[in-house]
């Protein structure tokens, strides 16, 4: 849909493009970015100097919406450096699929 400007399944050309997806916090006067995931990780990689765990929040979400019939799209945004790296300490939560260099089935 992002790139043909058009939805796949009505075929409509009419789109909502939200560039960053945002959820109220608390008492709804206040919003943050929709995070892909929260990861935990030790505190010290968020600058605390404890030997606690802290969860931090991961990218954000770009969607593309029909006005039509509702179909969405949704980008990952600012996530795969964290992610990377998470999946690399083995954290739970966080697999690759990763079929790179091999044939298409
Ligand atoms: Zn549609």
């Amino acid at each position: 849909m992002k790139t043909t400007e058009t939805c796949p399944k009505c075929e409509c050309r009419r789109l909502f493009v939200i560039e960053q997806v945002t959820q109220a916090v608390h008492d709804a006067r206040n919003v943050v970015p929709m995070n892909v995931t929260t990861l935990a990780m030790a505190s010290a990689y968020a600058g605390v100097a404890d030997d606690n765990q802290t969860r931090a929040g991961i990218g954000s979400f770009e969607a593309w919406v029909c006005s039509k019939c509702g179909y969405t799209e949704w980008y990952a945004r600012d996530a795969v450096t964290a992610l990377d790296w998470y999946v690399a300490r083995k954290g739970p939560g966080v697999r690759v699929v990763d079929r790179e260099g091999e044939p298409y089935r």
